[in-house]
């Protein structure tokens, strides 16, 4: 008799900023899959800004998403760095990326799902626990509800619960209860206060400011009709703990820096004051977990790597380990419909092996720009006041640090691409295989040999 295969489904725990594009990119695919979000509006409370780096552009390109995000799209057309303390300018720069403001973006993504995709997004369903067996996963929820899959996957987010599950799995261990706050595996060095308002008219359109100083830094940057504002401020020691703020924090940071300078002209308290005080307050955690697979549960995005947000890459990096992930998982249902543990945990190691060449880059990038800024040593202050300004250093990194971590990004692979992006300034080393099969880049077609990031040459210096 022949067997009957099960069919292949994902339950993503999740529907934040990349379990919703998660949603755009399988919703391309036959693969079924259900996100289970534990808030009842997917909207973030607090509008924070978003930078968008090209090859995620590329990626809403492949999705049909352009024509759907230009509309809440805002240019960085120029970058100001300055000092906090007394406004000098450092260093005035092209900029050149886009950057959203993420309660618009999130809308946008939502809206522009098919109704197949939005049926399949379940809100208020907190997911406590995650069970495993030899050919599926059961996730629980706190209401009692139930689901079943193939696999787990936590998009979660920094505290994440199926990491918590998963880690407590692999070592034979009970998960934490629910009511716990076990140990980040991230350290916090930053915490930051952050907020949003329309652009005064003093100030101009599509510029990014960011002053340094000594253990604290600011950010304002206008887009085309809103301007996004953070004060940045070291910690008095790194902590792995999990930290409330409350508005007194709030309002004692933005007294305690209100004498900075945010942009030419403006300092911080000009800024706080001209807002309504709807400010949020966070740890900005950062570092990475070690394993990020188990069974049949696979983690993304902030759930194994926490950046700093200056550089802008959190969003970033976390896309692309789904495009990884589901590259990966097509071609393995090209060949089986429902593949046992062994060939799934497979599948996840090589996942973590492609994505993890790229992390000590992207953590360097992320960690060496938010203490540019907010200098933790004399060195940081030396690198940002008389190294930067004064040298090259700007078009080295954009052509031998950020450059090739652009270059090297990943694309679906089954999927076209609308735009040519053959020309453009740092060439992209993959592109989609052509419908005939064959790839459009001899690199691709080569397995990746003889890209310097596959074959493990250093790119940093
Ligand atoms: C101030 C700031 C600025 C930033 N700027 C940028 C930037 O410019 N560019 C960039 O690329 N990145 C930026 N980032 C990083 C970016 O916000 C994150 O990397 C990104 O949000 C990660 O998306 P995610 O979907 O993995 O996690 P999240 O967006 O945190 O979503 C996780 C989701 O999981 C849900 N969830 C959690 N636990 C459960 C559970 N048990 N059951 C069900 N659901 C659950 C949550 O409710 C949430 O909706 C910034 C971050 C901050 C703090």
């Amino acid at each position: 008799m022949a067997t009957i295969e099960k069919p292949f489904r994902i339950v993503i725990v999740g529907g934040g900023l990349v379990g919703l594009t998660a949603a755009h990119i399988l919703s391309k695919t036959d693969i079924d899959f259900v996100i289970l979000e534990r808030h009842e509006i997917l909207t973030p409370e607090l509008g924070s800004l978003l930078s968008l780096w090209p090859p995620t552009l590329r990626i809403f390109d492949q999705l049909d998403l352009q024509d759907t995000l230009e509309p809440v799209l805002n240019p960085v057309d120029h970058g100001v760095s300055m000092s906090a303390d007394d406004g000098s300018i450092l260093l005035s720069h092209g900029y050149g990326i886009k950057v959203v403001h993420r309660p618009l973006f999130v809308e946008a993504l939502y809206q522009s799902l098919p109704d197949s995709a939005k049926a399949r997004i379940r809100v208020k369903k907190h997911v406590v626990k995650v069970n495993v067996s030899d050919d599926g996963v059961l996730v629980e929820c706190a209401d009692g509800t139930v689901e079943r899959g193939s696999i787990v996957i936590g998009v979660d987010g920094v505290h994440s619960r199926v990491r918590q599950c998963m880690q407590a799995m692999e070592e034979g261990r009970a998960a934490p209860s629910i009511s716990e706050t076990p140990k980040s595996p991230y350290v916090t060095t930053y915490k930051m206060v952050f907020g949003s308002m329309p652009i005064p008219p003093t100030l101009p359109k599509n510029v990014n400011h960011e002053c340094a100083s000594g253990r604290v830094s600011t950010q304002l940057l206008t887009g085309n009709s809103l301007v996004w504002f953070g004060v940045y401020e070291a910690l008095d020691k790194p902590t792995s703990e999990r930290i409330k703020y409350t508005e007194k924090d709030k309002e004692e940071v933005i007294k305690r820096w209100g004498h900075l300078y945010a942009a030419p002209g403006v300092r911080v308290r000009d800024v706080f004051g001209l807002q309504n005080g709807n400010f949020g307050m966070i740890n900005l955690e950062e570092g990475r977990v070690d394993k990020w697979y188990w069974n049949r549960i696979v983690l993304v995005s902030d759930a194994i790597r926490k950046l700093e947000p200056h550089a802008g890459l959190g969003y970033n990096s976390g896309l692309a380990d789904v495009v990884v992930l589901v590259n990966k998982l097509r071609r393995l249902l090209e060949t089986t419909r429902s593949p046992d543990t062994k060939a799934l945990e497979a599948l996840f190691a090589n996942y973590q092996e492609e994505r993890g060449k790229e992390e000590p880059i992207v953590h360097a990038m992320s960690m060496r720009r938010a203490r540019s800024y907010a200098w933790l040593s004399p060195m940081d202050k030396i690198m940002t006041k008389y190294i930067i300004p004064y040298t090259n250093f700007g078009i080295y990194s954009t052509n031998r640090i950020y450059g090739p971590v652009v270059s090297r990004a990943p694309i679906l692979d089954w999927l076209e691409e609308k735009s040519n992006t053959k020309n453009v300034q740092i060439p992209y080393v993959h592109h989609p295989i052509d419908k005939g099969g064959k790839s459009k880049n001899a690199l691709y077609r080569s397995g990746h040999r003889g890209c310097s990031y596959c074959s493990g040459t250093p790119v940093l210096p």
